[in-house]
């Protein structure tokens, strides 16, 4: 099957722990790429770097220019979180997040892709039945720098009236379109190979374009996989209704933001679930890429050893899998983290007949399973 990247054995990653529970838990990310590292001869180069409120207090702005230049640089990027109350009366273009936004519009990250996937052992962590999400593993592919957050113009203005009015644009040119659902087919290559294509062509100019352009990449490049479309409005209620029918949702930037967190309760808990944000293929085959758990950086709990560190963990797995063509080392950590947890469970995601264990605890039992597995 295609990969997104070649396969290689040598990279540099950039760990951008951020503020809150993320040096916690990309700590425990940290060491399973060291255990890979130790075991399995992929050897990376990593870097460390400050980002969000740390790199504020430490180095006067949310990302420095030798922290850029170093994102850069590197093959693939582990973000953990940034953000909190410390941070939050500074004006808005000097924030925490600023860092990451910079970082993903200088490097041109226009994929986000989430991948909802149930594990056996949490499936009474959702709202759903089991039997409506038992075995799920889908992608939302979501276009992450065009569309209605961009479009122009935009702003709130007055009317010859007096009164106010808001107004936004949707947005979208051909190469835009066209270089998501490309990275749709691709992913779709390695997966199940069917692609969904979500729009509102029924009432949006820029929908009825968008679903031309997909089909004639389909029906041009990829006549290999299964491609069809279906309203934004109809996937909302089929992603709870039957979501195990879909494989690889490619949607825009609006519906995307809405389906996606859709998709990322279908499987109950925010401390498990990655994501990545990708870039064009470079010359050398590789795609710039960014991955990070879906979760904020929970000041609540920071500081405390509690944190759940898997969705951090599985980031590395994504970035293992997507980044560097290395599906068999991805799939050894994620059944790591499933036999983890038939025994340990952080805080947010306990059970009964589980043992209650800390960040560090939990990072222990992946290492644990990793071991057993090989
Ligand atoms: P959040 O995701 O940080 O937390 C929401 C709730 O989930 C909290 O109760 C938290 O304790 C819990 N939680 C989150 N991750 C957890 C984990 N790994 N283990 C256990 N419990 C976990 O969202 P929020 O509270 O809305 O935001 C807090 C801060 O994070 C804000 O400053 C926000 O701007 C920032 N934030 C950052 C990102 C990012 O960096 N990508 C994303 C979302 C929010």
């Amino acid at each position: 099957m295609d990969a997104l990247t070649p396969a290689r054995n040598s990279a540099n990653v950039l760990f951008l722990p951020g503020d809150g529970i993320g040096p916690e838990i990309m700590a425990q990310s940290r060491r399973v790429l060291e255990w890979l590292d130790r075991r399995r001869s992929v050897s990376f180069r990593i870097v460390e770097g400050l980002i969000g409120g740390s790199a504020i207090d430490a180095e006067g702005a949310p990302i420095s220019e030798a922290t850029m230049a170093a994102a850069n640089e590197a093959d693939a990027i582990l973000f953990g979180a940034v953000g909190g109350p410390r941070w939050e009366s500074l004006p808005f273009d000097q924030r925490p997040e600023r860092g990451i936004l910079r970082i993903r519009k200088e490097l041109d990250l226009f994929g986000n892709i989430r991948v909802a996937k149930t594990y056996a052992t949490l499936i009474e962590a959702s709202t759903l039945r089991p039997e409506v999400i038992e075995g799920l593993d889908i992608i939302i592919l979501r276009e992450n720098t065009g569309g209605m957050y961009f479009g122009e113009p935009r702003g709130i203005r007055r009317a010859t009236d007096g009164s106010r009015y808001g107004i936004n644009t949707h947005i979208y040119t051909e190469a835009e379109i066209r270089r998501v659902a490309r990275l749709g087919f691709e992913l779709a290559r390695t997966r199940r190979g069917h692609v969904c294509s979500v729009d509102k062509a029924n009432v949006m100019e820029s929908g009825e374009l968008w679903r031309e352009i997909v089909q004639n990449l389909g029906d041009s490049e990829y006549r290999d996989v299964d491609l069809t479309h279906m309203y934004a409005d109809n996937c909302a209620m089929q992603l709870v209704r039957k979501p195990k029918q879909f494989d690889v949702i490619v949607t825009d930037n609006l519906f995307g933001d809405i389906l996606s967190d859709c998709a990322a309760m279908l499987t109950g808990s925010l401390g498990m679930l990655p994501s990545a944000s990708v870039g064009e293929k470079e010359p050398s085959g590789i795609r710039r890429a960014l991955y990070e758990p879906i979760h904020g950086s929970a000041p609540d709990i920071a500081g405390r050893n509690i944190a759940n560190p898997l969705a951090a963990i599985l980031s590395l797995a994504m970035m293992l899998r997507f980044s560097f063509d290395r599906p068999s080392e991805a799939d050894l950590i994620e059944a790591s983290v499933e036999r983890a947890l038939a025994w340990i469970r952080t805080a947010d995601i306990m059970q009964q007949g589980c043992r209650t264990g800390s960040t560090q605890e939990m990072g222990d039992a992946v290492l644990t399973e990793l071991d057993h597995l090989t």
